[in-house]
């Protein structure tokens, strides 16, 4: 995957198929569900998936690219219903550049039980770092729009929507995947040792305040 500030849109648009395409292999995002965009740092415009087209084959003549408010700059067809979500993000946070959107089955399943992740792995502490919650706003919606804009101001690596799916934020394409991969991982993990009638064990917080000073994060 291309990564760097060399980054060419051509590069970012092959890398945008190629994450979609991780995202359908490992049943992240469906035939038709979930969406994925990027920008050039810096940026007032940035490249995103089509909505209603298969996600499991896209290919770079399938992207749109928009400016942060959703206008259509270049490409055919018709740009991801949640644009204006994307956009919302890149707006309020200029060191993201990548985001995707996924329907991460465990990780929906756990909020919908009222589960939050815990830092029961060292990449559940260092890469999801921050997780928020929203609350339910139809797909596509400028209220789901607004809401993520809240939470993501605040700063978070990872939103879970609430009956819907994960928004994953990041300063490339291979930083988004990452935070959308981790959350399921950790999900996944975290439900097998419930479904076993255990609590699991977490990483102690002095152990993670260390680790965030070593790596000089947060
Ligand atoms: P799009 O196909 O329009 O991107 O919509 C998929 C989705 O997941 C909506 O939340
Ligand atoms: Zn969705």
């Amino acid at each position: 995957m291309s990564e760097g500030i060399e980054l060419s849109e051509e590069q970012l648009k092959n890398d945008i198929c190629k994450v979609m395409r991780h995202l359908f292999e490992r049943g992240l995002v469906s035939a038709l569900g979930g969406n994925v965009s990027a920008r050039l740092p810096g940026s007032n415009e940035f490249w995103i998936t089509p909505s209603g087209i298969f996600k499991g084959e896209l290919t770079p003549d399938d992207l749109i690219k928009v400016d942060l408010d959703g206008n259509i700059i270049e490409g055919f067809g018709r740009p991801s219903i949640e644009t204006p979500l994307h956009a919302a993000i890149y707006r309020v946070r200029p060191d993201v550049n990548a985001i995707v959107h996924a329907h991460n089955p465990f990780t929906l399943g756990l909020a919908l039980a009222g589960v939050g992740l815990k830092p029961i792995t060292v990449e559940a502490v260092m890469v999801l770092r921050k997780v928020e919650v929203v609350p339910f706003a139809f797909p596509g919606t400028d209220q789901l729009a607004k809401l993520v804009a809240e939470k993501a101001s605040t700063g978070a690596r990872a939103l879970i929507l609430q009956n819907h799916g994960i928004v994953a934020l990041g300063s490339n394409l291979y930083d988004a995947e990452a935070v959308a991969e981790t959350l399921e991982e950790v999900a996944t993990a975290q439900f097998v040792a419930m479904a076993l009638g255990k609590e699991p064990p977490v990483i102690p917080e002095r152990e993670v305040e260390l680790y965030y000073k070593l790596y000089r994060l947060g």
